[in-house]
């Protein structure tokens, strides 16, 4: 297929697609899923090689949430029957990070629900990111907290923080279809913010809330144009109790196709499967791997995920290896711009320019992968039909283990 040779080109050389060839991705068929996943994984490849990135989730405050996201179980308003729970201390929060450490995690991911920390909360949250580096220097460490005011980006940093996650979830135009009491501009102002603090930005989005293509490809395109280190590509947990539970348009073959977008878009860049990942691609998921060169590892912030041993066996079976903490994960022109520090994002290659979940699973503000949007209108291309298949409710489990819990987490 020209399309695909096309696009395999010009991600090896970090050229952006145009939009209609990202479109067309997203419109090939069934029958062509395995030479999309084929051509796109030659580009993750180059890239990333066979490596995967284990990241895991620390869910540090569950619930209770003053703001309105839609697909977000832990919204105002959610009859969802999560844990709900205040900050965790952080003997416990470390403790709950030791654990996916100890089950190949690189990156431990610290969410916590809320419209934004206040000043106590980011003392709070650099107590535990002291806390998770003294037990083992060199983790990585992503805050998730939700929109950031002046000067907090720059105090996480000194605290420790590696990177800061924001997602941006869908375009522009359909944001406010699916939260009210903020603004996509907003999060934007706060990817920006980690951006100038020298923080490692991790931006994505969540598909599956009744989105068009167009809205897809264009969230992929801002998200670019970010130029965020990691993108997590969350598929929506239709959560009972929230807006959007019965929002189920995915398909195994759909989140093939995103992923594939994806990564054609943002060649160089560490995409991520988030949350949804069991829910959606099912036994699809070791394809999903040729196209994605991250993935949480284990449960995420209210639902469970697949047990962490099957994560790892899933690795192995389908010929990746787990990345070791020696190993940098980005590719060489990235790592030395991001080792530059604040400011140096600007070397126009990577994901786009100046060009980072939580979601899914992930955080705060973040996505957490819970919800969907009541089918939000673009105005030239409808909402994919819906899938065939029965809605999979019997694949969603709140979380019932881990932080938050006496139970031990899944890691
Ligand atoms: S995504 Fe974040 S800000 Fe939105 S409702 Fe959920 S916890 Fe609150």
């Amino acid at each position: 297929m020209d399309l695909l040779n096309t696009l395999v080109d010009k991600g090896l050389r970090r050229e952006s697609p145009t939009r209609e060839e990202a479109l067309a991705v997203l419109a090939t068929s069934d029958d062509d899923v395995l030479d999309v996943v084929a051509a796109a994984g030659k580009v993750r490849r180059h890239w990333f090689g066979r490596r995967v990135k284990l990241n895991y989730l620390v869910n540090l405050k569950s619930g209770l949430c003053p703001e309105d996201c839609s697909y977000c179980s832990q919204r105002l308003g959610s009859k969802a029957e999560i844990l709900k729970y205040t900050w965790l201390k952080p003997d416990q929060a470390s403790a709950a990070a030791a654990a996916g450490v100890s089950g190949g995690a690189k990156r431990v991911c610290l969410v916590a629900s809320g419209r934004g920390p206040t000043d106590r909360d980011v003392d709070r949250v650099s107590e535990t990111i002291k806390a998770i580096k003294e037990q083992n220097e060199s983790v990585e460490v992503c805050a998730c907290l939700g929109l950031l005011s002046d000067g907090q980006a720059e105090r996480l940093r000194e605290a420790g923080a590696d990177a800061y996650n924001h997602n941006l979830n869908t375009s522009e135009a359909t944001y406010g279809d699916i939260t009210t009491t903020h603004t996509y501009a907003d999060r934007v102002d706060t990817v920006n913010k980690a951006h100038a603090a020298g923080l490692s930005a991790c931006s994505g989005l969540i598909a599956g809330m009744g989105e068009s293509d167009e809205d897809l490809v264009d969230v992929v395109f801002s998200l670019r144009e970010l130029d965020p280190d990691s993108v997590p590509v969350n598929f929506l947990i239709p959560m009972e109790g929230t807006p959007l539970a019965k929002e189920w348009h995915l398909t195994p073959q759909r989140c093939l196709r995103i992923l594939a977008m994806t990564r054609f878009v943002c060649p160089d860049v560490e995409v991520r499967i988030a949350g949804g990942r069991e829910v959606h691609l099912r036994t699809m998921q070791p394809l999903a791997l040729h196209l994605a060169n991250s993935i949480f590892l284990g449960d995420y912030l209210t639902s469970e995920g697949q047990a962490g041993h099957k994560d790892l066996e899933m690795i192995a079976d389908a010929g990746f290896e787990v990345e070791g903490t020696g190993e940098v994960t980005l590719p060489e022109h990235r790592a030395s711009a991001r080792s530059g520090g604040c400011g140096s994002h600007t070397d126009g290659g990577g994901c786009g320019s100046h060009a980072d979940a939580g979601g899914a699973g992930a955080g705060g503000c973040g996505s957490h992968a819970g919800g969907g949007v009541c089918a939000p209108a673009s105005a030239s291309t409808p909402a994919p039909a819906r899938a065939t298949e029965e809605p999979r409710t019997d694949l969603v489990a709140v979380r019932r283990r881990g932080a938050g819990t006496d139970l031990a987490p899944n890691a």
